[in-house]
This record gives structure tokens, sequence and C-alpha cells, in this order.
């Protein structure tokens, strides 16, 4: 019997975000053959995950496949599944699909696994928040959005009522920053309008941050103008703080220089205050001898190289250098500049310089910050600059056609089309006796529901 034969190709990419894309672009167009293997089958457009959260996009609209993409290219190769180690010497790369581990043979490697959550060597607080960094993620959020403000409307309970509409945002980064503001403008715009009973007022949202500042990269007057808008808008800041314990009802928080924490009751408790690099960078690092900084994130080359290998390159989240930022033009910029290495339009060894064209956020309706070299701006002007970029980052005709309809049904009317939501079975605690059923509702009957009860205070339901 003869040995097998190893799978080879030219380049493999690992990923399918901002780095990976750029980089798989930019060979497929060279006609360079590539596999570009990732454990998702999308290109998830992470700036506006938090749209899918609140209702406003649908996830296949910020989500498009990465298959897709680059079906128009017969260079390009895109498989499913979780890279789980590499040989270097050998220049192999080991992933796992369809509950198989697989060889694959390349002449050179170029990682974009990006980063998750971080929290802080807390990781049962993963448990107990949501999350915003994935599809799942935000359809989960929105999920828990949908069923808080549902049963605040039926609840007669006014304790749980009132924890139902508290939401606690840790962490006043540009997530951060845009869920409270998003989750605020929800209540006003929306849910008000929605349910009969709820008000703006009724809603709490409040946004923790252990530095002295809301949205600290930016800083100065940019920082300023975000606390003072999300004030405006009714979400309270706090600042100098930290999220000591979190549990299914509520966080502790504890400011900078006090003794005792304080305890704030939420039903909801999304945590968006750090980021380390996926598993894939602790691997490569372990492989090449490349250090790593605190977050895990490999402390690459200037030319994106990793360790002392020259056909190993990293991009994007997954890396430190110079100070760059984890954002999507770092990424995409990184990915581009080691594809043009791969291929031979840029020199071996050519430090990667990234073009800084600015960064924004949105703080909600027709408020926004950007920051283009020395000009920072503020307000409206920085809000429909922000919708122009995101228009044009995102992939594809027709996701920017709808993101496009979506918005305008959003921000100029109350639309918010991907609110959806089935309650799951659950055990009657209580039942509202005859004489407190509205007039709609002739009679109470008792029912006993099958399976889990949601933990939590009691609850009257009234079955007609
Ligand atoms: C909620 C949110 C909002 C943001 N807003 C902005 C913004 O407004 N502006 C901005 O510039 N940036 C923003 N960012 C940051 C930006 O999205 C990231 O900087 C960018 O996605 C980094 O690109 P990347 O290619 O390094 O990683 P990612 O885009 O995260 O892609 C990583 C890819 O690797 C895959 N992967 C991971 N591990 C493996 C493995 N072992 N095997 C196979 N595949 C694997 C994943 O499935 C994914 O496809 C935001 C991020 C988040 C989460």
């Amino acid at each position: 019997m003869g040995e097998a034969v190893l799978d080879r190709t030219e380049v493999v990419i690992v990923g399918s975000g901002f780095g990976a894309l750029a980089a798989a672009k930019k060979l497929a167009k060279a006609g360079t053959p590539f596999v570009l293997i990732s454990e998702t089958t999308e290109h998830l457009f992470q700036p506006l995950l938090y749209q899918v959260a609140t209702g406003v996009l649908a996830a296949g609209e910020i989500a498009p496949s990465v298959r897709a993409i680059l079906a128009k290219y017969p260079n390009a190769d895109v498989r499913l599944g979780r890279v789980v180690d590499v040989r270097p010497d050998e220049q192999v790369l080991v992933y796992e699909a369809a509950g198989q581990r697989h060889d694959l043979g390349y002449k050179s490697l170029i990682a974009a696994t990006g980063a998750r959550q971080s929290y802080f060597g807390r990781d049962e607080f993963a448990k107990v928040t949501y999350a915003l960094k994935t599809v799942d993620d935000a359809e989960r959020l929105r999920a828990q959005i949908v069923r808080c403000f549902e049963e605040a409307h039926t609840t007669t309970d006014l304790e749980r009522r009132k924890n139902l509409l508290s939401f606690i945002v840790i962490g006043a980064g540009a997530t951060g920053v845009e869920l409270a503001g998003q989750i605020k403008e929800l209540a006003g715009r929306y849910f008000e309008q929605a349910i009969r009973g709820v008000t703006a007022d009724d809603v709490t949202v409040t946004l923790v941050e252990g530095a002295g500042v809301a949205m600290p990269a930016y800083g100065g007057k940019l920082s300023e103008y975000t606390k003072a808008s999300l004030e405006k808008s009714g979400v309270e800041v706090v600042l100098n703080t930290l999220v000591t314990d979190i549990d299914d009802h509520g966080a502790t928080f504890k400011a900078h220089g006090s003794d005792s924490g304080e305890r704030r009751t939420a039903e909801t408790v999304v945590w968006s205050a750090g980021v380390q690099a996926n598993d894939f960078a602790g691997v490569l690092a372990e492989r090449t001898g490349c250090e790593t900084d605190r977050a895990g994130r490999l402390l690459v080359n200037p030319d994106l190289t990793v360790g002392g290998r020259a056909d190993i390159f990293a991009v994007g989240d997954m890396t430190s250098l110079n100070k760059l930022p984890g954002q999507s033009p770092v990424a995409m910029q990184g990915g581009r500049h080691v594809a043009k290495t791969i291929i031979g339009k840029t020199k071996r060894g050519t430090p990667f310089q990234f073009k800084d064209k600015g960064s924004m956020a949105i703080i909600n309706r027709f408020r926004a910050v950007t920051k283009v070299k020395s000009i920072e701006l503020t307000g409206f002007v920085a809000w429909v600059l922000w919708l122009a970029v995101h228009m044009v980052y995102l992939v594809g005709f027709r996701n920017r056609y709808v993101a496009v309809m979506s918005w305008f049904g959003s921000f100029l009317g109350h639309r918010r089309p991907h609110f959806y939501y089935a309650q799951e079975p659950q055990k009657v605690l209580e039942t509202l006796a005859v004489e407190e059923v509205p007039d709609s509702a002739p009679e109470a009957i008792e029912t006993e529901v099958i399976a889990s009860v949601p933990a939590g205070p009691k609850e009257k339901v009234a079955v007609a």
C-alpha cells in the first residue's frame, strides 16, 4: 500500500474575519492558490452586531457567507474547520472538520483568528452576562431584551418589573457605549410605542467603566461629548468604578478608593470590558517561540511575521504591534500587506505601516463621535459620516441596500423589524385571582406547564 499524499496548497489563511478576507481577496485576484479555513461559515461585520442585538438588522445582513464572497475565484478553496495545531518545520497545519483531524501543507500561513471576550480572570462572569462578539451572542442578547420587555408588560410583581427593565452594560468602549445608547433608545422609540404601559422612564440603563472617562480610547472632548450625550438620553454613566461581582440578578459596583461595594439589581448584565486573543494565538506562540502580551496577543515582527518564521504571518486582533488598536482597518490593512508580501508585490521584510483613516462610534440616533487624525467631529455630522462609512464597508450590494432601508425605518421611524421571541415552556408559580384579572380575560384557570422554571421572584400569571 502506498503512502497517503499530503494535501498541499500555496497559502493557508485561518479565519474569515476582516484580516482573513482582506488577505483572501488580494490572493484571489492575483490568482494564487489558497485555502481559507474558518470555524464559522460567515464573514462577520462585528461593528454592527449591536444593531442585530437591538432588532435593527438581521444577522444575515451583517454576516454574508465567505464561501459566496469568494465563489467567483477558482483559486480559492473555503473550508469549514477549526485549526488546532501547526508544525512549522514541516509547514503543516492541523485542523478539525467533520469529526476528523486533517493535515494541510502550505508554503505560507496567514493567521487571523481574532479575539474573544476577556473576563480578567473571572471566567465565571461569562455564565451570568451577555456578550457581543458573535452572531449567537447578538441573537441571545436580542432574545433577552425582548423577553424582558414582554415580561415587564405582563408581570404584576412591581419589584420584578423594575429588574426586568434594568440593564447594566460593563465597559464604556465603543461597544458598551453603542449598546447602552441603543437600549435606552429602544425603550423610548420602540417599546414605548409598541407596549402599552411601558415608558422610557421605566427603563434604567447603567454604563459602568473602570477608567475616569467614557470611551477612554478617545479621551478629551470626544469622551466628554459621549458622556454628556448618553446622560442627556437618560443613560446613567458610572466612571472610576469596577464591577466586583455579578450574578443572575445584578452586579456589585466598587468605586475606586471606596471600601465597600454597591449592589445594583438588573435582569440583564452585558460584558464588553475587554478582549483576549483566541486560542490559536497561544498555539502559534508555543510552536514558533513568539512572545505574547497579557491579553495573549502575538508580539509579531514589524513585517507581521511570527517568531523566527519568514513563512508564518499573523494579523488583526490576535496580534500586538506598535500599540495599534484592535480595529477592523488594522486587520484589513495587515491582511493586504501580508498578501502583497506573499505574492511578491511588497519586498520581504517590509515593515507594516498602518494608515490611520480615523475611527468613529455611534452614541445614539443622530449622535456619534469621529476622529480623523487631529480632526474631531461630534453630533449629527459625525453620525452621517458613520452611516456612510459603515455602508461602504458592509460586504455585498444587497446587504447595503437592506441596511439602508432598515436604518431609515429605525432611525426616522420606529421600526425594529427583527424583534421576535418565543417564550420557553415555563412552570406557572402563582395564579392571578379571578377578580384581579383584567376585563379582557373572562376567567382565570390555573395551569401547570411542564419544563424548567427560570429562577426569579414569584410571578402572577393569568391564563384565560
Ligand atoms: C461588538 C463589536 C464592535 C466593534 N466595532 C468596531 C468599530 O466600530 N470599528 C472598528 O474598526 N472595529 C470595531 N470592532 C473591532 C473589529 O471588529 C475587529 O478589530 C476585527 O474584527 C478584527 O479582525 P480579525 O480578522 O483580526 O478578527 P475577526 O474579525 O474577529 O475574525 C476572526 C476569525 O477567526 C475565526 N477563528 C477563530 N479561531 C479559529 C480557529 N482556531 N480555527 C479557525 N477559525 C478560527 C473566527 O471564526 C473568525 O472568522 C468591533 C468589535 C466588536 C466585537
